[in-house]
């Protein structure tokens, strides 16, 4: 289980709507919604991996104290959710030194794990991942035509961990094949797109084949209330609002259908690794 912690207004599909220049200005939620996760998470007995969002670790450090202390891994989002190829290597090492720091400042936890904005991961990234002291990353979505999905060079479909660099492990972010074509079935606005069962079914197959499954989501996913800006692309409101009034209660109910750990755990237990 990962959740990639960050507010509404960093989200990328409405960065259209919601400039950085106001982002100082915008209503703050993310403690709220975070922490109804947390609960939920609590009741449910699921440890998750937390990949953070640098800039909402210094807003609201007592929400990743509370992370850390109910036991969830604490990782990587960067530090303000640039997309990786646009901000290039100087930028983008300056973004993860700074958030990794943050972070284990904030909770004496070594910081192992790092995720791409909008999974916008790129080979140089990889490199300065390794020099900065991340051991892993979980940032390839291994499907084609979205556009600001980015790949690297070795990435892999015939298996779902592998060493990407060496010292550096890649965990896919899950997908289904059917008919010889990858489909996303990892969670975010698809987990919200596809009926319940018909995705919980998806999850299953994945396990039963003796694959591991890795499922994302975010805090802002659990907020049907939060602001909706104008200026915004139809096709992104369309992803980042829809069904989001079912989504607590879907996530829940999958909380408890399926047994989950975190990514540093999944990773150290060996499934995965071949296929
Ligand atoms: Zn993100």
């Amino acid at each position: 289980m990962s959740i990639d912690v960050e507010d509404w207004y960093t989200a990328q599909n409405l960065a259209a709507g919601v400039p950085r220049d106001s982002w100082d200005t915008q209503p703050r939620r993310v403690e709220a919604t975070m922490g109804r996760m947390l609960d939920i998470l609590a009741q449910k007995g699921v440890r998750s991996t937390c990949f953070i969002l640098g800039l909402v670790a210094e807003r609201h450090p007592a929400l990743i104290k509370r992370i850390a202390a109910e036991g969830h891994e604490i990782a990587s989002h960067g530090t303000m959710h640039d997309l990786i190829y646009d901000i290039g290597p100087d930028r983008f090492r300056e973004d993860v030194r700074r958030s990794k720091k943050t972070l284990e400042d904030l909770t004496g936890q070594r910081v192992d794990g790092y995720r791409a904005p909008c999974f916008s991961i790129t080979d140089f990234a990889l490199d300065i991942l390794r020099e900065e002291g991340f051991t892993y990353d979980t940032s390839v979505f291994p499907i084609k035509g979205h556009r600001r999905y980015g790949t690297i060079a070795g990435q892999r479909t015939d298996c779902d961990i592998y060493e990407i660099r060496p010292g550096l492990t890649e965990v896919n972010v899950s997908a289904m094949p059917i008919l010889g074509k990858q489909f996303p079935w990892a969670g975010g606005a698809y987990f919200r797109l596809y009926p319940y069962a018909m995705f919980r079914a998806g999850v299953r197959r994945i396990l039963a084949s003796g694959r591991p499954y890795v499922f994302y989501t975010h805090p802002w996913e659990i907020d049907w209330e939060h602001p909706r800006p104008i200026g915004v692309r139809m096709d992104d409101v369309f992803r980042h609002y829809h069904n989001m009034h079912r989504c607590q209660a879907r996530w829940t109910r999958l909380l408890g259908d399926v047994q989950w750990t975190t990514c540093r755990e999944l990773i150290a237990s060996g499934i995965g690794r071949t296929r």
